[in-house]
């Protein structure tokens, strides 16, 4: 029988995806999976995982034996997959559950800054105050958004922005000029797009060349008073360059659902070896979510099937949803 193994298994999860898996056995871990933290039994065939483990050579080295990577998630930045193609171990993600899930949150998050949502629930949970006095936000109709990244979430959030009577601008890596065409917009630079928009929103995996991708060199070019959404992944906006933008005015807001470092601080639970966390967190006009936006029923329940169909295709010698290097 194939050795299967999940990680980072969150509460009530084993039920569920034993249920889905069948006849087929597995062991199921909370805990992560990463170079210093490998499992006693090290013949696994087959891994599923989460963001939090990390998948190097080193790992690679220690499960002769495996031959598939299964990520139940979107983005596979921690998995290495150059060494795993060397090593001759397939990678699979989940590559649609969340487009609509994660553009909803990313609106959500839009409207946030746009209204001071959390500012005026507060006013009236905390403060026990009911009146709008510096509440006073800014319509969405008629901004411009600028999103970069088209691909499954960017587009359905260019669709719900159209829906909000926004402008968009885009950026991507490889325009979609048949999807420009359908929904209604046109693709330009990194640099026009900074220039533009009055809200920013990132919608690109995180990978060499989206690491940093907007930073020191180029927040200057971004329009003073724009706001920017972030829910891809926290390396992709430099922390150091978004503070300086905050700190100066060239932003006037930020929400973020991801952040850099994000991982150590779910492992450790600690907020002081990141500074400029606190930082951000001192800044009213700074939201932060903790990596929430896949968070519905719905998605989760897509994550698990795929996740079980990926495992399925492997066992059938048929892989589906395989991810290759670049
Ligand atoms: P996708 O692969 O469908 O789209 C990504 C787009 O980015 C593609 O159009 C691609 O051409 C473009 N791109 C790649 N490299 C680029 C570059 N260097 N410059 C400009 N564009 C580039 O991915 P998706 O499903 O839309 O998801 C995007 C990301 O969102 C995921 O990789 C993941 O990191 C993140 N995500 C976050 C959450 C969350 O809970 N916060 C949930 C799901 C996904």
């Amino acid at each position: 029988m194939t050795k299967i193994a999940f990680f980072n298994i969150r509460p009530g999860e084993k039920e569920s995806l034993q249920d889905k898996m069948g006849e087929i056995e597995a062991d199921f871990f909370e805990t992560p999976i990463n170079s210093k933290n490998l499992p006693e039994k090290k013949d696994y065939e087959i891994i599923s995982i989460l963001g939090l483990s990390k998948i190097d050579e080193d790992v690679l080295k220690a499960l002769p034996n495996l031959k598939l990577i299964t990520t139940r998630s979107t983005g596979f930045d921690q998995i290495d997959l150059e060494a795993s193609e060397k090593s001759g171990v397939l990678v699979s993600n989940v590559p649609t559950y969340g487009e609509e899930t994660v553009a909803e949150y990313t609106i959500a998050l839009l409207l946030a800054l746009s209204r001071k949502i959390p500012q005026a629930i507060n006013k009236v949970k905390q403060e026990k105050t009911f009146h709008s006095q510096g509440l006073t936000g800014f319509d969405l109709i008629g901004k411009t958004l600028g999103v970069i990244g088209t691909g499954h979430i960017g587009t359905h959030v260019i669709k719900i922005a159209k829906g909000f009577g926004m402008k968009i601008a885009a950026f991507d890596a490889y325009p979609n000029q048949n999807l420009a065409q359908d929904l209604g917009f046109e693709y330009t630079s990194l640099e026009n797009l900074l220039n533009n928009s009055d809200v920013i929103t990132l919608h690109v995996p995180l990978l060499p060349s989206t690491n940093h991708l907007i930073n020191l060199d180029n927040i200057n070019l971004i329009k003073k008073g724009t706001v920017i959404v972030n829910t891809s992944r926290g390396e992709v906006l430099q922390t150091e360059a978004l503070i300086k933008a905050l700190e100066e005015g060239i932003l006037s807001g930020a929400a973020l659902d991801v952040i850099e470092n994000e991982k150590a601080l779910r492992v450790s639970k600690k907020q002081e070896f990141f500074p400029q966390l606190n930082k951000l967190l001192e800044m009213d006009n700074v939201l932060i979510s903790p990596h929430n936006a896949y968070n519905t029923e719905e998605a989760k329940e897509k994550i698990q099937q795929t996740t079980i169909d990926n495992i399925k295709s492997f066992l059938n010698g048929n892989p589906i949803n395989l991810v290759k290097p670049k």
